[in-house]
């Protein structure tokens, strides 16, 4: 581990949640089972940190309840019903667009179900993140889904956006340095709801799990 990461696992420690450190995925992934007992209900965010790491794969078994949102072929009612099984929940798992230096949590999302169960809900939130999404603070972290997460996802998720084109957030043509939420204005647009998570009353309900692998974007 090097004195970076260990800055941050500190400081996220000090914000009051739990946050550990895997070497590679297949420790996270190990780790994650670790945590999980039979039957536990399970709901997730879309995430390719997920999916890369193996952990998605992992929820997938028989062994656990998971309500997965992005099965092929679910009618309205049922993808409604695993939004909702979020609320409650014992374990909601996702990453992070960025962590930063001071521990605090970047993300940003289009319809805010992701943000909304990082805020309350689920009774643990697993974030499986890695060595990439680390920043040195919560501007440089916002510019990080403006570069990056925002432009690369709506190429995942087929959205019609600008930065899909660009390969980077429009606002970046007027500035470099653009407000948090300026952007487009179109309808797919992926960047609606602005989360920094610092300080938690509930020690411990967040629980970053800090990859020494690069994992998503
Ligand atoms: S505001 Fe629009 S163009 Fe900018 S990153 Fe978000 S979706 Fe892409």
């Amino acid at each position: 581990m090097n004195e970076k990461i260990e800055r941050v696992i500190r400081a996220l420690q000090k914000n009051n949640m739990a946050a550990e450190y895997a070497e590679t995925a297949a420790d996270a992934r190990r780790r994650v089972k670790e945590m999980l007992f039979p039957g536990a209900v399970i709901t997730a965010g879309g995430s390719q940190s997920l999916k890369e790491s193996g952990v998605w794969e992992l929820l997938e078994s028989s062994e656990y309840r998971f309500f997965d949102r992005t099965k092929p072929g679910m009618t309205e009612q049922e993808r409604n019903e695993a939004f909702r099984a979020a609320i409650g929940c014992d374990f909601f798992f996702c990453s992070s667009n960025a962590v930063t230096e001071q521990g605090e949590l970047i993300n940003v999302d289009g319809t805010a179900n992701r943000l909304s169960s990082i805020c309350f809900g689920p009774k643990k939130v697993v974030m499986i993140v890695g060595i990439n999404k680390i920043v040195a603070d919560a501007q440089e972290g916002f510019l990080r889904v403006k570069k990056v997460a925002a432009p690369k996802n709506c190429v995942r998720l087929s959205m019609d956006t600008p930065c899909a084109k660009l390969g980077h957030c429009v606002s970046l043509l007027q500035k470099e340095n653009p407000g948090i939420t300026d952007g487009c204005q179109c309808a797919d647009r992926i960047c609606c709801e602005y989360l920094v998570s610092g300080r938690q009353r509930r020690k411990d309900r967040i629980h970053v799990i800090l990859c020494g692998e690069e994992l998503g974007y």
